[in-house]
């Protein structure tokens, strides 16, 4: 028998690596802008067609490369960044592994024009699937451009996986905002279709840089931290006070050397560093920079270096988490939460997530941020839709929190809610309505009696739930209503957020949100949905375009629209820790009686929890 193994020819090594290094049109500009970065430029234009599956060009103002140079660099293994084992674990070069050009060449129409002295002249050459077709001199002056057009041409299964442009381009735009980020003194300008979408000079410094791609309204919000550890390991940048929140971690950027890297170990870090402070499921805005000593640190883990390995993983995690625990200690924004409290805050601790607090823990304030805001008027509400006679006489004596909610969740039907107004129900008092009010525990909960049980009501949870059929039931019957500001309110998005906004505005507009563009990235915020509150409505506007980056444009179908109706709930509505009169307690519960309910928050959290007199008397060993 013949021998069967064979090494592979040149051209398939670099399809191959191709499929792990060229995932979609923003890995190619990753890859090419790196190398811009790499050679100096100090300006990158970056110009993509048809999402970048068209084309992608990246032209920048580095050091070039002569002829030899450019016909080299699309070899397989060819670098000017390391040449020996030791390079390898001292980088200062985003690349190392010269594989990147080969890779695209040999999946794309490529043509390369560089020149490293404008005195010699530069060269131009082409390359099909990776075959150079064509080599040139040309006049230009020093600095690279790469176009990259049809890019999988010659690997249809691949090509066939790329997403609509809108998709790839919002893969773009995140690509170079974040190389932007990490490089604040080089120019960067993107256009997609001619059309100028990232347009950042060169910034003096990383502050300017924020505010230029993340807007100034965030960048208001950030606090400066600079943190210096033993060994070189140090960690400086920006990032959000705790009151200034959002809804995904999109928003955290985080750097290793220069490097951006979304790292488990950091996120759980920088988590850690907030402890208490940030509510459940809300996350800071960072751009924070860590740097550590290279031996400390490996990038070569995965080919795209989207992900490392510490040595130290402990050490590293330990500083960053104290670094930031110490910046959010007594600062500014806790002085400003002080002075704007309203109604007492008492000392009292949050329920409902916070852990033991370590020895170290940073100074709380005395009521989380959130706890500060001014719940709206409670007593406006009133039983809307029908009666709950049913519900009060459908409570049997289980001692099941279930027991309180017979009835299926809120039908869809379109029920008039807000569009016609219905008479007050005036018959008998429903369920919630007839419960006798004990009082309110750590401003949070409502303390009910039902004969002779014990029911504790979170307050919060049951306003979301309120909230949430309404918006839910208005939005099923097209009738949403909205209020207009008095003042429009303007807002500055990032570019991307602003692309994406820009999209939706239709779709908002059945949200009861009229926004219109002002110019740039900034938006008129001129109505908002007539259940809402007003101080809340620039967080809200960009929780939902978080939500909808991350559920697409999908997110009003069926499907989606409950968790986008869920966010709209969460805001503005009472929130824990709030003290309460007895008026507004009464108007919550007989707004409880008015809704399905269903005995959990839309978020899935307990509304009520009952304890059963003998639950009680068991307690104290009396039975
Ligand atoms: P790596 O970046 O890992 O070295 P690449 O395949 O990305 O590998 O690039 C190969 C080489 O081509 C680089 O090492 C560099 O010398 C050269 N090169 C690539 N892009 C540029 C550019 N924009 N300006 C100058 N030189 C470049
Ligand atoms: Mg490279």
């Amino acid at each position: 028998m013949s021998s069967v193994i064979k090494i592979l020819p040149e051209q398939l090594c670099n399809k191959i690596a191709a499929g792990e290094v060229v995932e979609r049109p923003s890995s190619v500009v990753k890859e090419l802008v790196e190398n811009s970065l790499d050679a100096g430029a100090r300006s990158i234009r970056i110009d993509i067609e048809g999402g970048g599956k068209r084309l992608l060009r990246v032209s920048d103002d580095g050091c070039g490369m002569v002829q030899d140079d450019a016909l080299m660099c699309l070899e397989r293994h060819a670098t000017s960044k390391i040449s020996t084992d030791d390079d390898l674990f001292h980088l200062s070069s985003f690349g190392f592994r010269g594989e990147a050009l080969p890779s695209i060449a040999s999946v794309s129409r490529l043509t390369l024009k560089s020149c490293a002295s404008e005195a010699q002249g530069g060269v131009e050459l082409y390359a099909e699937g990776g075959q150079v077709k064509r080599v040139v001199e040309t006049g230009m002056p020093r600095g690279t451009i790469i176009e990259i057009r049809s890019l999988f041409f010659n690997t249809p299964a691949r090509r066939k996986f790329l997403r609509r442009d809108e998709t790839e381009l919002a893969h773009v735009q995140d690509v170079v905002l974040k190389l932007a980020l990490s490089s604040p003194q080089t120019q960067f300008r993107l256009y997609h279709n001619d059309r100028l979408l990232i347009d950042t000079p060169a910034s003096k410094d990383l502050a300017e840089r924020i505010a230029s791609l993340l807007g100034r309204a965030t960048s208001r919000e950030l606090l400066q931290l600079e943190s210096q550890g033993s060994d070189n390991l140090s960690i400086a940048g920006y990032l959000s006070r705790p009151d200034c929140s959002r809804s995904t971690g999109s928003a955290v950027y985080t750097f290793i050397n220069g490097r951006y890297i979304r790292d488990k170990v950091v996120q759980h870090a920088i988590r850690e560093g907030y402890r208490t402070l940030l509510p459940k499921g809300r996350y800071p805005v960072t751009v924070l920079f860590i740097s550590l000593d290279p031996t400390q640190v490996d990038v070569n883990v995965h080919p795209t270096k989207h992900e490392v390995r510490f040595r130290e993983q402990s050490r590293i995690h330990d500083f960053i988490a104290s670094s930031i625990a110490r910046r959010m200690s007594p600062s500014d924004w806790v002085a400003r939460a002080a002075t704007d409290a309203v109604g007492e805050t008492g000392q009292d601790e949050d329920l409902s997530s916070a852990p033991p607090t370590p020895p170290h823990a940073p100074a709380m304030p005395v009521s989380s941020p959130e706890g500060l805001w001014v719940g709206e008027q409670l007593a406006s509400y009133r039983p809307r839709i029908g009666t709950s006679e049913s519900k009060a006489s459908s409570v049997v004596s289980g001692a099941s929190v279930d027991s309180f909610s017979p009835a299926p969740v809120a039908s869809l039907e379109p029920v008039a809610v807000d569009c016609v107004e219905l008479p007050p129900a005036e018959a008998s008092p429903g369920f919630f309505a007839s419960l006798q009010v004990l009082g309110q525990y750590s401003n949070s909960y409502i303390l009910c009696q039902h004969e002779g049980d014990l029911l504790l009501i979170d307050q919060h949870a049951a306003h979301e739930r309120i909230r949430f059929e309404e918006l839910k039931g208005q939005f099923f019957s097209g009738c949403l209503s909205s209020q207009a500001l008095l003042f429009p309110q303007i807002i500055e998005m990032s570019p991307a957020d602003a692309e994406l906004l820009g999209r939706h505005l239709t779709s908002l507009l059945r949200l009861g949100l009229e926004i219109e563009p002002f110019g740039g990235n900034a938006f008129a915020i001129k109505s908002v949905p007539a259940l809402h509150i007003e101080e809340d409505v620039e967080r809200l506007v960009r929780d939902l375009i978080d939500d909808i980056s991350t559920q697409g444009a999908s997110f009003l179908v069926e499907e989606a629209i409950e968790s986008t109706l869920m966010l709209m709930a969460c805001h503005g509505v009472v929130r824990a820790r709030q003290p309460l009169s007895e008026v507004q307690i009464r108007a919550l519960l007989g707004a409880m009686d008015a809704v399905d309910f269903n005995s959990h928050c839309p978020h899935g959290r307990p509304v009520q929890v009952r304890l059963s007199s003998r639950e009680i008397e068991k307690m104290f060993k009396r039975t």
